[in-house]
Formats: structure tokens, sequence, C-alpha cells
């Protein structure tokens, strides 16, 4: 392809907005277009990294005998009302939802689970049908809070989603599994490196989840890792041991110390010198939202833990958790912010406690009153010991529950999760099939989904340098970008149309720089772009001779064009 006939327009400046490089670098490349928040055009340079990225995940998923097929976008809220979703994402509102021209409500759809469930019901009547697996590449819709770091985080993107149909959990482990694998493979291929973690199931529910991770220190995730041990979690899911608290030197009664001022551990250690800071304990206060109720929580933990609000919510089965705001907190404290305990506190809030109290004693809490605590209180003799949960976050340096090893926080890109669901659909949605028995059972369901957009950007988050993109040549735009230096002279016309023909005759992509202009306005456009393998025709052209100069890593050598489909050939 000729550059000359191609929509090929570069930027000089970047877009101020952009806060992550995969970002700035591919609107300055015209890769995209944000024609609002979150939402962009993909350009043809954009849509062929797109399609690659599709096509591996289109082969690894027909190899292990899933079918692809291709569902509706616009939703009838009757469905959602079936699975009992409606609700929770109307709530989180993250769902796009309008009434039609005939005043019904519809969504667009942010996923699947409904529609395929829907589709299937009827269909698949017999265990002799199963297990089946079916796939779709398609636009999905959500209106995120944040849309952010360009394709990372749109409101519209590309989605792989596939979902698995088994007989029972053991079957739906194995499809579970085999789609693992699938994941594997997708990612390797497409020259990213990147970390299967444990994960949180979210709203979609379930019970098993695993996500894929690209490593990269821009990724919004943080991830808990174990090199001794292997293990690898998302910090939203993630366990660990905690260091045990120090002991008190001996017991005292509990007695209450004025405080002024004193609303942070920071305050508490500058007052209290001599007391650790696993020996203060946290109230932190939330407002919790169920479709028919509300009602304030307080969490107590160590002064040196934080609290995490995915295993609170997940615990509470809420649709909403936000931190209490001053007016609550003082309706339940009768105290200003910073001083809320577990002694005194109104009856209407619920009291629960993260595992990191446990075996704390003789310990500060707020005292419910305007710079107030209370010190050397026990669980035990001066209060019960409430409801205690892990609802931790890990933090570096604790301790892995299994094996004992050391736990690191890394950083990186969710770009693939897959769950296995159970019957939360199939029961809801009244989908089921005669076993052998013929008794009618729901079916055990697994789903899976790769944000092929969003695999696309971190790819170029984890591959680029000053001058541009670096794409992996298994889905770059071009596998080669050919450079002609003078276009006009004949030797070079002759040259680069010759090796253009024979790398396209076998089946190579070939972006052909053959616009009139400088070589430096040339070479930084082919750094910006990042297509991999780079063959430049120039002085040397009458000797048929050409240089080969890859994007990265390795000298410019000088050799015979007709080494170039070989050398080509070899790298594919
Ligand atoms: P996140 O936690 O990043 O919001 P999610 O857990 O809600 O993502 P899933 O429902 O698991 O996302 O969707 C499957 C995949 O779709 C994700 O692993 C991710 O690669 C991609 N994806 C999700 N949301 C977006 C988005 N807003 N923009 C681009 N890709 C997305
Ligand atoms: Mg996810």
């Amino acid at each position: 392809m000729r550059i000359s006939q191609t929509l090929f327009v570069t930027l000089k400046e970047e877009p101020a907005d952009a806060e992550v490089r995969s970002h700035a670098l591919m609107v300055r490349a015209g890769f995209i277009q944000q024609i609002a928040a979150g939402i962009y055009v993909y350009g043809p340079m954009m849509w062929r990294v797109l399609h690659k990225i599709e096509q591996i995940v289109r082969e690894e998923h027909d190899k292990a005998g899933c079918q692809e097929l291709l569902m509706p976008a616009l939703q009838p809220r009757e469905l959602w009302e079936e699975s009992g979703r409606w609700e929770r994402y109307v709530a989180d509102k993250i769902l796009y939802h309008f009434k039609d021209g005939r005043g019904r409500d519809v969504c667009l759809g942010p996923t699947h689970e409904e529609v395929i469930t829907n589709f299937v019901k009827g269909r698949l009547t017999s265990y002799k049908q199963l297990p089946q697996n079916l796939y779709q590449v398609q636009t999905k819709f959500r209106d995120e809070m944040r849309p952010r770091f360009g394709l990372m985080r749109g409101r519209e993107f590309v989605m792989k989603d596939a979902y698995s149909f088994d007989a029972d959990a053991e079957g739906m482990a194995k499809s579970y599994d085999v789609m693992r694998e699938v994941y594997r493979n997708i990612f390797t291929r497409c020259g990213v490196r990147f970390t299967p973690v444990e994960a949180d199931s979210g709203a979609i529910g379930g019970s098993g989840s695993e996500e894929f991770m690209v490593d990269a220190d821009t990724g919004e995730d943080a991830i808990a890792v174990c090199h001794e041990t292997g293990y690898a979690a998302n910090t939203e899911r993630a366990v660990s041991k905690i260091p045990a608290p120090p002991e008190p030197a001996e017991e005292v009664a509990m007695h209450k110390e004025p405080t002024p001022g004193a609303k942070s551990c920071e305050d508490l250690v500058a007052l209290f010198p001599d007391l650790p800071i696993e020996r203060m304990l946290k109230t932190i206060l939330y407002r919790a939202v169920w479709a028919d109720r509300e009602q304030a929580i307080a969490v107590m933990c160590r002064g040196d833990r934080e609290i995490n609000t995915v295993k609170l919510l997940n615990h509470l089965d809420c649709l909403g958790l936000e931190l209490a705001d001053e007016k609550l907190v003082k309706q339940v404290t009768n105290a200003d912010v910073g001083f809320a305990g577990p002694i005194g506190l109104s009856d209407e809030v619920m009291l629960l406690a993260d595992n990191s109290v446990e075996g704390v004693k003789g310990f500060l809490c707020g005292g419910n009153e305007t710079d107030t605590h209370y010190l050397d209180v026990w669980f035990g003799r001066d209060l019960e010991q409430p409801s205690t949960h892990d609802f931790g976050v890990v933090q570096a340096g604790d301790k892995t529950v299994e094996g004992d090893g050391t736990i690191e926080i890394t950083r990186g890109i969710e770009v693939g999760h897959i769950f296995q669901l159970g019957t939360k659909y199939s029961e809801a949605m009244n989908a089921t099939f005669a076993d052998e028995g013929g008794k009618l059972k729901p079916f055990h369901m697994g789903c899976y989904g790769i944000g092929i957009s969003r695999t696309a950007a971190s790819a170029i988050e984890q591959g680029h340098d000053d001058g541009g993109m670096i794409w992996p040549l298994p889905i770059a735009p071009y596998h080669v970008m050919l450079i002609q230096m003078r276009p006009g002279d004949e030797a070079q016309d002759g040259l680069a149309q010759e090796l253009h023909d024979q790398l396209e005759a076998a089946g190579i992509e070939v972006l052909w720089d053959d616009r009139k202009g400088g070589a430096g306005a040339k070479f930084k456009d082919a750094d910006l772009v990042g297509i991999p393998l780079r063959v430049i025709v120039g002085r040397d052209a009458a000797d048929r001779k050409v240089e080969w100069k890859p994007r990265t890593g390795g000298e410019t050598e000088v050799i015979s064009a007709d080494e170039v489909l070989g050398r080509v050939q070899a790298l594919l």
C-alpha cells in the first residue's frame, strides 16, 4: 500500500489531555480521534490492529471448539429484569438506558449474559448437546464515570465475549480451564507480557474468576504477586497473613483521654509516640445502599492497615457503598469527623471489623465525642469484639497465606477476565435442559471477556520509546514499512515497486512511504507509527542494495534487495 494513496496524517502536537503514552501516541499518529469523552473513531491504521487482535482471538476460540455469533447491542429492559440486574446497573450509573419511541425501556448492552441465556433457552434442551461455547466480537457500551487513558477506558469499546454452557459444576470447571488456556495462547500470540491473577467477580457474580493483566506501571489495577510461591491476585481480592501486633507490657483499665484536633492516625501517633500504630484501631463509617433500604456501617481495622471496599461491598451484598458524609458521621457518633469508635455508637449502625483487629490488646479507638479517644481498650473486657471478616487491603511485605512467601505490589492493565458463573443466570432466567434421567436442570455457565481495543492500547503502553509506538509484529498495522528516499528517481522507483509487489505477493503487508519530502520527516513518521520491520530504498538502489533497519534493536545493515523477502519471512 502506497502512503500517498492512503489517509495517512500524523500530528506534530500531542493532545493536551493525554495522561498515558498509548493515548498520546495513537492520537498523534492519527490512529484514533476522540469525538467525546471515551468515544473514538478508529482510523484505518487502528482498524488494522484491531482486526489482527480479533483474528488471533477468533482463531484460538475456533480451535477450542467455540462458535461465533452476533448479538444485538440494543436490549429490552425485560431481559435485565429477568436476571435481576437492571436495578444494580442503573444504580451504578454504568448502563445506557432510555425509552424508545413506543415508550419501552431499552439499554445498550454493557455485557450479554441475559441475551445469550435467553438465546440458548429452548435451543439447548438436552444434556446430549452440552457443552457449548458461543462467542462474539462486538461493541459494548458502558457509561464509565471516568472515561480516560484513551482506548483503555472508553464508553464505547470493542470486546470479545464468550459464554459456556455445561451440565454441572465439573463440566463448567473443565470449560473454564479450556478458556484459561485459550486466553494464555491469545495474549502470548499478541506479543504482550502478561500475568494471570485471581480476581473479584464484581457485579457479574459467580464463583471463581481470573483476570489477565498486561504488565505496565501505568495500569489502573494493583496486583499482589509473590515470586517465591507464584501467588498472583488483584488487590481487590488478594489475601495475606499480616504481621502480628505488638503486645502491651501490662493490662490497664480503659480510660478516656482528650485528643484535641487528633483526627487521623498520624495525629495520634504524634500525640502518643509510645503507642505502636498497630494498637490504634480506626473505625471507618460508610453508607451502604440496597434496593429497599440504606444503613450506616462502621468497620474497624488496625491503624497500619486499610479497608478494601470491594470485599466490604461483597460481604454486605449491597448496591452501593460510599464513605459516610459529615452529616451522617455526626448523626451516629455525636461527634465531628475523626472521632468515631465502637463504644457508644448509635444503635442504627452495623458494626463490623477487619481480621486485622484480631488479637490486638490494649488499643486506642475513637471516643464518639469530639476531641476524645479511649485508650487501653480490650475486646472481651470492655466491649464485645465485632463480627470480624477479611476486609483488608494486602500490603507489600505481607506473607502469603500458603507457603509463607513475601508479597510485592505491581501494576497491570486488565485485558481479559474469565468467570465461573454457576447457575446464577440460568436459574434466574429459567434456562434449563433435561439431564440423563429427564430431569430439568439449570445450565452451569461461564463467561469470558477480552477488551480488544484495550489490548491494543496496552501493547503500546508496553512498547514505545521517545520516538513513538513499537508494535509487536503479530498485531502491527503492517509488517514492513518500505521507505523510499527519493520518489521520482528511476532506480529507486523500480526497486521499491519490485520489493513492494514481491512482499505483497507473499502475503506480507507493506506500507510504502512514496511521499516526496525530507528524509527527517519520513523517519519521524516511521518511528511514530511503529511498524516493526523497515526497509529503506535509497542511494544504492541502482546496485540493488537497500538498508535493513528494524524499528528497535539492531544496527542498520546494507543488504541485497534479494535478501529482503527471506528475512521478513524468517521473522514472521
Ligand atoms: P474494569 O475493571 O477495567 O472496569 P471490568 O472488570 O468492568 O473492567 P469486564 O466486565 O470484565 O470489565 O469486561 C471484560 C474486558 O473488557 C475487560 O477485561 C477489559 O479488557 C475490557 N473492558 C472493560 N471495560 C472497558 C472499557 N471501559 N474500555 C475498554 N475496555 C474495557
Ligand atoms: Mg473485569
